[in-house]
Order: C-alpha cells, then sequence, then structure tokens
C-alpha cells in the first residue's frame, strides 16, 4: 500500500530530470562536499569540539565558490549537522567536545552553480568499539547495496529493499520516519528513498534522476525522538546510529555517485 502511495508522489510531485550538462555540475558540488569529508578524516580527532569543525567545513566550501546549504535552512544554525553517537540526524554544531571512542555522522551540501550535492559519513573518533565499528561498515554496505539499485528501469522499493536487506540481516534497525529523497536545484526534490520497503514497488527510476540515498541504521532499535532543541534526533534506547548518504546520477552507464572526489 506504501509502494501506491508513492507512485501517486511522484505524479504529483515535480520529479526533475538533468541533463548531461546539469549532472556535470552537480559533480562538481559533489566534489566539493567529498573534499569537506577529506578534511574531517584529517581534523577529527578527540578534543576538537564540532563547532570548530562546522567552521573549517564552511570556509573550505565558501573558499570553493560554494555554498553550505544547510545553513539557514528552516533556520538551521549549522553549515554540518553533526550528530554524535545516539544522534541520529541534524545535530547541531557547537560546543560539544569529541572524545575518544565517539562516533559522529558529519552530513553536509552544497551548492555552485544552481545545483546540490548532499552525502554523509560516520566518522570514529580516535578508537571505537569493535561492534561500533561494525555499525558503521554495514550501514556503509547498505548505501552501496542501494546506489546497486539505482539503475534504470528498477524501482524506489528496489532501492529501498537492498539497504534494508543489508542493515536487517545484521541485526540493525533501519529508521523509518526519515528518507533518502530527490536532489537538483534544490536540496529535497520528489521522490522519498525510504530505506525499507518492497522490491518492484514504487516510482519507476528513469535517466536523468538524481537522487541522495542515505540510510541511517541504529545498533538496537529503529525508533527515534527529536530533543527539545527542535533538531536533533536520537535513538529511542539510546544505542549508537550511523549515517552514510551519497548523491547518485540515474544515467544510461548505471549509477554514477556524486559525492566522491
Ligand atoms: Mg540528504
Amino acid at each position: 500500500m506504501l509502494a501506491e502511495v508513492w507512485d501517486r508522489i511522484g505524479d504529483n510531485r515535480m520529479i526533475t530530470i538533468k541533463n548531461v550538462e546539469e549532472i556535470a555540475v552537480m559533480r562538481r558540488a559533489g566534489r566539493i562536499v567529498a573534499e569537506v569529508f577529506e578534511l574531517m578524516r584529517e581534523k577529527i580527532r578527540p578534543g576538537i569540539t564540532t563547532g570548530e569543525l562546522d567552521m573549517l567545513a564552511e570556509r573550505l566550501i565558501r573558499k570553493r565558490g560554494a555554498v553550505p546549504l544547510f545553513k539557514g535552512y528552516n533556520g538551521f544554525p549549522g553549515t554540518l549537522c553533526m550528530s554524535v553517537n545516539e544522534q541520529v540526524i541534524h545535530g547541531i554544531p557547537g560546543k560539544l567536545v569529541l572524545q575518544e571512542g565517539d562516533i559522529v555522522s558529519v552530513d553536509v551540501g552544497a551548492r555552485i552553480d544552481g545545483f546540490c550535492g548532499d552525502a554523509a559519513r560516520t566518522f570514529a573518533v580516535g578508537r571505537i568499539a569493535p561492534e561500533v565499528q561494525r555499525l558503521l561498515d554495514v550501514t556503509e554496505e547498505s548505501l552501496n547495496a542501494g546506489i546497486g539499485q539505482a539503475v534504470i528501469g528498477n524501482r524506489i522499493g528496489d532501492i529501498a529493499h537492498a539497504v534494508q536487506t543489508v542493515a536487517e540481516a545484521a541485526g540493525y534497525g533501519v529508521v523509518r520516519d526519515y528518507t533518502g529523497h530527490g536532489i537538483g536545484r534544490d536540496l529535497h526534490e520528489a521522490p522519498d528513498v525510504p530505506n525499507y520497503g518492497t522490491p518492484g514497488r514504487g516510482l519507476r527510476l528513469v535517466s536523468g534522476m538524481a537522487l541522495a540515498l542515505e540510510p541511517m541504521i541504529n545498533m538496537g532499535t529503529h525508533q527515534v525522538r527529536e530533543l527539545k532543541d527542535g533538531w536533533t534526533v536520537v535513538t529511542l534506547d539510546g544505542k549508537p546510529s550511523a549515517h552514510f548518504e551519497n548523491t547518485v546520477a540515474i544515467t544510461p552507464d548505471g549509477p554514477v555517485v556524486l559525492t566522491v572526489l
């Protein structure tokens, strides 16, 4: 039934199809996003604050002539969403000092020449517990399984099911309250791309679509709640959560990941 709802959404909301030139611009936005992750990999260590990392990311994005997409989005104060440990998404950067053994999910968006890139990675702070590293590995693997289904003729449900299968086989909870999305001139376009679903259902994928696939995977329950700050989403059971995201173009040559170097 949910799949039918997706079909209706697809019919009623605008799905933008990008031409080759537009995807090339999105690739440039994606490279800047990927550069931010390189910077994070270098700078994330015990003792640094999420606010300092946010400032460094904003400086890099602006130096490349791009605009940070999240800053000011519905009033969000940061360039990065930085979500630590049991925080799932939308954590606000600030005075929080990263500690040895933490994990931090970094979500970043940038726009250049009118087109967007959006991606996320979860980083280890110093040495982390093996079971937490496994959560990171499986979440990234689930994203890649989803990307593998992002081919012409498949449906949104094929992506969703591939992500869900990898995460649940490892015993993890797949967040349902938030989804991936179409992306282009706008950060969030139709269609929604859930991380759970039924193969063969939902909107059919065509050449020139661009999707941000973004599994949010919890070590325990899939259930989440929002903190009183109105942004930060945390796991209901307080167990850690990981988030990996890439912007992907659907092309005749197969899925092209735009948010890499
Ligand atoms: Mg996104």
